[in-house]
């Protein structure tokens, strides 16, 4: 497949005109100017633009239609939405749940993620299938969680626990293709230390494991996980002490953490995904990136649906840095307080979050990449300096003219 169009190969300079080639999968071919031998393009065209798909760090695949139910804070909003949405899913829902949440993510270009299924195996099974057969790339896994939580979401890692051989707390092996299982206990609140532990060992003998989990998103969540774990340095001690926390471990949120908090995540090497919609939406926090910054701290950003309203990342990277303007305002305009550009948050969406996610191909127009590609069709007046910006501010849908998935063109509505 030939793709024709001005490359987007770095988001500080304007798009140059070239062309690239697909096979197998993957771009083999990439240059400036016109294709050798003027051949005709399979999709784009002189004045549209060539870019990586999104990734999003960070979402949630049964709760795609709990978006907007406004009102409350994290912990009553699991209980009165959440729960009850994952109940669903693992109920019959799994394969329409998931497909739905496809098509939205597809439809807005986000071409890979990191997310959660539910805690039923047998649901996080079907998932897992139409994922695969989808053929978009990504880390999953079945929520782990045995307490605090109703009986139906918390009974199988309660039932395993009383097995004897203990069976995975994973939904299936990894199979080496686009999917790859990830061990997600939910958060501390619905995890006893005898599964935070078990996790912790599985990571020990399989060390490649991708492990995602919640920290510190609300303040009510931090109160409830000191009272559940009063043994407890502070809040990522709870992990840490499980052997959970590692430089392919993904945490959600961290809005709320101490400066000793933040030395023990940089020294695990461990990666924050930063979730701006979904903190404001349920007024959780405000997310610290200077704190981040100050101490090396990896930051992707995560969509977070269904607490975060906006599956489009465009518009989850503008909300960064409007998140990072308001802590700038709060502070008086302390230079303190640095607001990321733009082209910076474009680049956290596309290459920064494949390579959190350990795709080190991923996110980037090279020769070798997965061809996981956008074709845009924006208006030439664009095509300056401020494109990326632009781009963040005016996002819509209706900018994509196409999608390639794996190297496959690919129409959402198909999924
Ligand atoms: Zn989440």
């Amino acid at each position: 497949m030939l793709l024709k169009g001005r490359l987007l190969t770095d988001p500080t300079r304007a798009p140059r005109p070239g062309w690239l080639r697909i096979e197998g999968g993957r771009i083999v071919e990439l240059g400036e100017g016109e294709p050798p031998g003027r051949a005709r393009a399979d999709l784009g065209g002189a004045d549209r633009i060539i870019c990586p798909g999104f990734i999003d760090a960070h979402l949630h695949i049964p709760q795609f239609d709990s978006v907007g139910l406004d009102g409350m804070e994290l912990l009553e909003w699991l209980h009165k939405v959440i729960y009850p949405a994952e109940r669903w899913f693992g109920a019959g829902a799994a394969r329409g749940g998931t497909r739905l949440a496809l098509r939205r993510m597809v439809t807005q270009g986000t071409l890979g993620f990191a997310g959660y299924l539910s805690s039923h195996g047998e649901a996080s099974r079907e998932a897992i299938s139409v994922l695969e057969q989808v053929g978009v790339r990504c880390v999953v896994g079945r929520v782990a969680m045995d307490r605090e939580a109703p009986e139906d979401l918390t009974s199988e890692d309660r039932t395993r626990a009383k097995m004897s051989p203990r069976p995975s707390p994973l939904a299936a092996p990894a199979r080496g293709g686009r999917v790859e299982i990830s061990a997600n206990p939910r958060f501390a609140v619905a995890c006893s230390e005898e599964l935070l532990a078990e996790i912790g060992w599985l990571r020990k003998e399989r060390p490649e494991l991708i492990i995602q989990t919640h920290l510190a998103e609300s303040k009510g969540e931090c109160e409830k996980v000191a009272a559940l774990f009063p043994a407890a340095k502070h809040y990522t001690d709870v992990y840490d002490r499980a052997g959970l926390l590692g430089p392919r471990t993904i945490l959600a949120h961290c809005c709320h953490l101490t400066d000793e908090e933040w030395r023990l995540i940089a020294e695990r090497g461990c990666v924050v995904a930063h979730c701006p919609t979904a903190n404001l939406f349920l007024r959780s926090g405000v997310f610290d990136l200077s704190a981040a910054e100050r101490h090396g701290v990896r930051v992707a950003l995560g969509s977070d649906v269904a607490a975060g309203p906006d599956v489009a990342m465009p518009r989850v990277a503008r909300a960064m840095i409007e998140t990072a303007k308001w802590r700038s305002i709060a502070h008086g305009g302390a230079t303190g307080v640095r607001v990321p550009a733009p082209a910076e948050v474009w680049s956290i969406i596309t290459v920064g979050n494949a390579e959190a996610l350990g795709w080190n191909d991923g996110g980037r127009l090279v020769v070798g990449a997965p061809a996981d590609l956008l074709v845009l069709r924006v208006p030439e007046t664009w095509m300056d300096e401020h494109l990326i910006g632009r781009l963040l501010h005016h996002w819509s849908a209706a900018l994509i003219e196409a999608r390639v998935i794996g190297g496959v063109a690919l129409d959402p509505t198909t999924i």
